[in-house]
């Protein structure tokens, strides 16, 4: 039987809940990834443009933007473009994509696997449904169905002997395979949660079920405050940090997510110890780089007046 965890500190609750509360959204959203689904105000074309740019998002954002923004030109109505795509007619439109690991081809791959999953079930939420048989269970199961509906897809006409390319293979990640799938998570946040930034669109699932897309960000904070000790960014570190973030809000464990990343990423916290940047920090109180300066600062605060004296050596 798995041992009950502690509950959360007070410190860590108010911590946390003063950040989510007082966080500047509006003045980081448009250094997020999240700036080009929200572009789109028909859901139909933020859900197309959310998967692609999630499955894009490893790197920089300005990195995979340029390249994201190209691919979007070509679009310019995403869900009809992908409804209509013929790899021979269109395919040729994306020859001057790439970036890193993909070319091309992958995003060809990914508009033939994307209309055929749209034809099948007409939007990418019921597409999740169907692969989702225990809508309380756990995320994982039915976000590898998910993940497998592209992998899975009849992509010959892109990759004719039948072999994926690592690049597309790239763009979905296997929950099963026990990697944080950070880019699937993120995408899930993005439509399932129902508070800005995030779209809500995907009413079918709770936000109580998403795991935190932990990135190099997610993971610096989370040890800092306490929320990991583990040292491989994997599946199981973004249950741990989830857990750890559902005992303060269980109905809405991730909604911390944005806010904890772009504090780090901002330079709002250098992930050390520095006077400047950290004092005004609210996560000071938990943040384990400070933990010697409180225990020291408690150590050296003036006692109360008629307390008793430390004992003396010896006396
Ligand atoms: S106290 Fe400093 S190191 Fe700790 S979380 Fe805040 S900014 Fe980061």
């Amino acid at each position: 039987m798995k041992k009950p965890r502690p509950a959360p500190s007070p410190a860590l609750r108010e911590s946390l809940e003063r950040l989510y509360r007082d966080f500047d959204y509006a003045a980081r959203v448009d250094r997020d990834a999240i700036r080009f689904p929200m572009r789109y105000p028909d859901p139909r074309d933020r859900e197309v443009v959310a998967l692609l740019t999630a499955a894009l998002a490893y790197g920089r954002v300005d990195l995979f933007g340029r390249a994201l923004d190209g691919v979007l030109a070509q679009m310019q109505q995403p869900w009809a473009f992908v409804r209509d795509f013929d790899p021979r007619r269109d395919g040729a439109r994306f020859r001057d994509f790439v970036y890193r690991f993909n070319r091309p081809r992958d995003i060809a791959a990914f508009c033939v696997a994307a209309r055929d999953v749209l034809a099948r079930h007409g939007t990418l939420e019921k597409c999740f449904v169907a692969g989702d048989p225990e809508p309380d269970g756990a995320i994982g199961p039915a976000l590898d169905r998910f993940a497998r509906a592209f992998l899975e897809a009849d992509l010959r006409d892109v990759f004719p002997d039948g072999r994926l390319s690592r690049g597309y293979r790239h763009l979905f990640p296997l929950p099963s395979a026990g990697g944080p799938c950070k880019r699937l998570h993120l995408f899930l946040r993005w439509m399932v949660r129902r508070e800005p930034p995030d779209f809500g669109l995907w009413t079918s699932l709770s936000p109580a079920r998403l795991l935190i897309p932990v990135d190099t960000h997610v993971e610096n904070m989370s040890r800092a405050i306490g929320l990991t000790r583990r040292r491989s960014r994997n599946w199981r570190m973004a249950e741990e940090v989830t857990a750890r973030l559902a005992a303060i809000d269980p109905g809405d464990p991730v909604k911390y997510d944005f806010a904890l990343c772009h504090k780090r990423m901002s330079g709002d916290c250098l992930d050390r110890r520095d006077p400047i940047v950290c004092a005004p920090c609210g996560l000071r109180l938990v943040c384990r780089h400070w933990r010697g300066a409180r225990l020291r600062g408690a150590a050296s605060a003036p006692r109360p007046r008629g307390a008793a004296s430390p004992p003396r050596p010896g006396g």
